[in-house]
């Protein structure tokens, strides 16, 4: 019986400004012979040059665009591996550019190279049986803690759900805040109040050990110093918020994040709402489990000047209404660390159908 979670980390970590540039020099001890790096690019980037121009490609290499009109789906996934292993056999690594979409996407498609199937059948928890190919991930927008985690979110048929695995995490990250300095404002909020919730979560949660709470703490500290005290956002706000999502995934690799994540999972896989925006949809109207962390959020909501949508479940059908439920429901990991073993004496269809009535 496994009593304690075993679990691995990335294996390399560069840090620091301008850090992207040791790319090529990073990469090159991985490279096989005849064999290319893959760099699945945030298609934003497509054309700028400031970025394009950096990316250090030698031989076959080939930069693959991807939109992140949609977060990750395991269709999307299997169509890159196939068009891989169709035009090169195989690769000396896959390297993702972007924020928590690219990242998931390039740690996919690294499992897929090397595992048969599709990513569908590998949804859920270690099911995943063989390493994939080497894979780097380059954040340009922080939050996630996907370049930390043992996960990757894909959109499949049947639900929206991680390919959790030893053999997900990165086997490098580079980590430049340099990169996540252009970043749109409400993008930037977003995605960086996944880092707090994915803080309160862990946090207020009945996982939580030292560990956990070690790096919860520090990413919330962060989180707390530059979206609530500081007055300006200038490059230390970017330092310091790139290693708040460092902190908040390895919160989560021994914890669990909680009510937020499991409502917004119905909201991502019926409406496509995205991850950061649709955690702050919901953590908006979470007050009755999160008291405090909701009352913080919602001042750096006044403090920033976010918008937060409201009303996006306003016209929806009882059959909208129960799928989001069932999606929801089915995340009795998030639901037992929010409230305990008997969760599902507080979370009913009913009370989860009030819950979306409300935004
Ligand atoms: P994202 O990757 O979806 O990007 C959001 C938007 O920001 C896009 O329009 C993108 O083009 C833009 N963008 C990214 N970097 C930019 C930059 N430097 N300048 C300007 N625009 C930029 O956003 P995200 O919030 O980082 O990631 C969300 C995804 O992460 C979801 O798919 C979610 O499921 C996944 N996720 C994964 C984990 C994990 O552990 N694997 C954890 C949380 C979330
Ligand atoms: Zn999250």
């Amino acid at each position: 019986m496994t009593a304690f979670k075993n679990f691995p980390m990335v294996k390399m970590v560069v840090y620091g400004r301008g850090s992207f540039a040791q790319t090529a020099e990073i990469l090159a001890p991985q490279r096989k012979a005849d064999a290319p790096f893959i760099f699945i690019v945030d298609d934003f980037f497509q054309g700028k040059a400031e970025l394009i121009n950096r990316i250090p490609l030698e031989g076959k290499d080939k930069i693959v665009f991807a939109s992140t009109a949609d977060e990750p789906k395991t269709k999307q996934v299997d169509a890159i591996a196939k068009e891989l292993k169709d035009e090169f056999g195989t690769v000396s690594g896959v390297i993702g550019i972007g924020g928590g979409s690219m990242l998931d996407l390039a740690k996919a498609v690294a499992l897929m190279m090397t595992n048969p199937g599709s990513s569908a059948d590998y949804q859920g928890w270690d099911l995943v049986k063989v390493p994939g190919a080497y894979h780097v991930g380059i954040p340009t927008l922080s939050g996630t803690g996907a370049e930390v985690s043992r996960t990757t979110v894909l959109t499949g048929p049947e639900r929206k759900l991680g390919m959790n695995s030893d053999y997900t995490p990165f086997d490098q990250i580079i980590l430049d805040p340099e990169l996540i300095k252009g970043a749109p404002k409400n993008q930037r909020f977003y995605t960086g109040m996944d880092c707090y919730i994915h803080c309160i979560e862990s946090l207020t949660g009945t996982y939580l050990n030292t560990f956990s709470q070690s790096y919860g703490e520090k990413a919330l500290e962060l989180c707390e110093e530059i979206f609530l005290k500081k007055d300006v956002w200038d490059d230390d706000s970017d330092d310091k918020l790139m290693m708040a999502s460092y902190h908040g995934g390895m919160s989560i690799a021994y914890s669990q994040v909680g009510v937020a994540h499991a409502v917004s999972y119905g909201l991502g896989f019926l409406l496509g709402t995205k991850h950061g925006i649709g955690n702050c949809i919901v953590f908006d109207h979470l007050e009755e489990f999160y008291p405090d962390g909701v009352r913080d959020f919602k001042a750096m909501v006044d403090k920033h000047e976010i918008h937060i949508p409201k009303g996006i479940c306003a016209n929806l059908t009882d059959e909208q209404f129960d799928k989001m439920i069932d999606v929801a429901m089915f995340m009795a990991p998030l639901w037992e660390n929010a409230l305990g073993k008997n969760w599902k004496d507080t979370i009913t269809r009913k009370k989860l159908r009030e819950m979306y009535e409300k935004m």
